[in-house]
């Protein structure tokens, strides 16, 4: 239940003027001391992330923060991050004891995001759990009161939570018939996990499953065979990126074929506007800086895709030379105007909130953004090919 990937999980920011109760109100959710309570005001400094599986919502991923109006010497950084959380929150719980003006600030802050927000009124004396239009009233330190609570906030979220995460877009498994084939290309070199699939791939064997596909898979190696072996041309083939121009090459025209980064760029993001960003790096010139922004923060190895591959083969195609820099987890630059280009990872460790707020943040300052799939087809030519599958 733990290892649900926080990607998958429905993410739920708890804010709220400094010891209005958040943590405790995340404590008593959780049924543990996740974050600590203290009469001394500001005690939750950074943004403290707890998953937990919410009946019949699914895996929910708290994140408590550091409360408004904190004085002390850290709150501007404490307020800051506080701020950056609403970029890849779901949902917002505002705990307050009564609406002032700062609980009206913060709720504007939401509004403008679009985010749904549930209050949470935090009653000093021992009252019923009572569910609202828009909340619940309760004493967040009354644990016995927990199980009422659970259950009436549930009921609340279930009103407001975001309609894409009750009914998840498919994958791919909207990309093949019923009953179809889906052939996935995963190469297996020193960069690929030991014992495992990465997230992308197992994500895409679970949605076909769901879909009600048959797959096969196999190694770039073994592809040619596989192919050749079938009595039936599968409806759709799927590869890493490193393996992209090799999978269009060996793959009959008359079946579609595309990367698993492809299918995270549409299931995240938005797959026009990396389209139209892959079409900048042909703009770019020397000097320009280019920034590599992957979502999780794993060890790079000497052919990482993010700090060697996607550098080499764009100074390599453009001729020009470009100065790379890089972000990872989930930092995000804020002066991204100095960039001419920002290209993401498939982000299969953020929500798709978080990836859309990227976009959103690049398209505001007027910065190309794309991701490492579609940069990749773009590079070695077969960009047109791969996006096949998704013209309506
Ligand atoms: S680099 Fe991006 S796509 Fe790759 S595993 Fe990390 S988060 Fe997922």
């Amino acid at each position: 239940m733990q290892s649900t990937s926080k990607g998958l999980r429905l993410q739920i920011a708890i804010l709220g003027k400094v010891n209005a109760g958040k943590s405790s109100f995340l404590n008593l959710m959780v049924g543990q001391e996740v974050s600590i309570v203290s009469e001394v005001k500001g005690t939750t400094t950074d943004v403290v992330e707890k998953a937990q599986e919410l009946h019949p919502l699914g895996p929910v991923l708290w994140l408590d923060t550091a409360g408004f109006g904190d004085k002390t010497a850290l709150s501007n950084k404490r307020l800051e991050k506080t701020i950056k959380v609403l970029d890849r929150a779901d949902v917002a719980v505002l705990v307050c004891d009564e609406e002032e003006t700062i609980e009206k600030e913060i709720e504007e802050l939401v509004q403008n995001k679009n985010i749904p927000l549930i209050k949470v009124f935090n009653k000093k004396e021992n009252c019923d759990v009572k569910v609202l239009e828009n909340g619940l009233v309760l004493n967040v330190s009354n644990l016995s009161k927990r199980s009422e609570a659970i259950s009436a906030f549930e009921e609340v979220l279930l009103k407001v939570c975001p309609e894409d995460f009750l009914t998840p877009p498919a994958m791919l498994s909207d990309l093949a018939p019923k009953g179809g084939l889906v052939l996935m290309i995963v190469p297996i070199d020193y960069e690929a996990p030991k014992g495992r699939l990465i997230l992308p791939q197992v994500q895409a064997i679970r949605d076909c499953l769901d879909g009600g596909q048959m797959m096969m898979v196999a190694k770039e190696t073994e592809y040619k065979k596989a192919l050749d072996g079938l009595k039936i041309k599968p409806d759709l083939v799927v590869c890493d990126s490193q393996v992209v121009k090799f999978m269009v090459e060996n793959t009959p025209k008359e079946v579609r074929c595309t990367t698993f980064s492809i299918l995270m760029a549409r299931l995240k993001g938005d797959l026009k506007a990396f389209a139209k960003g892959a079409e900048a790096i042909w703009d770019l010139q020397d000097g320009d800086k280019v920034l590599i922004a992957e979502s999780c923060t794993h060890h790079a190895s000497d052919d990482d895709i993010g700090t060697v591959k996607i550098p080499n083969l764009m100074k390599k195609k453009t001729g020009k030379n470009l100065v790379f820099e890089h972000v990872s987890g989930c930092d995000f630059k804020t002066n991204l105007k100095d960039y001419k280009l920002i290209v993401q990872c498939g982000g299969c460790t953020q929500n798709r909130r978080a990836i859309l707020s990227r976009i959103a943040a690049a398209q505001n300052a007027g910065v190309y953004i794309t991701n490492y799939g579609i940069c990749l087809s773009e590079l070695n030519g077969v960009l047109k090919r791969v996006l096949e599958p998704f013209q309506e």
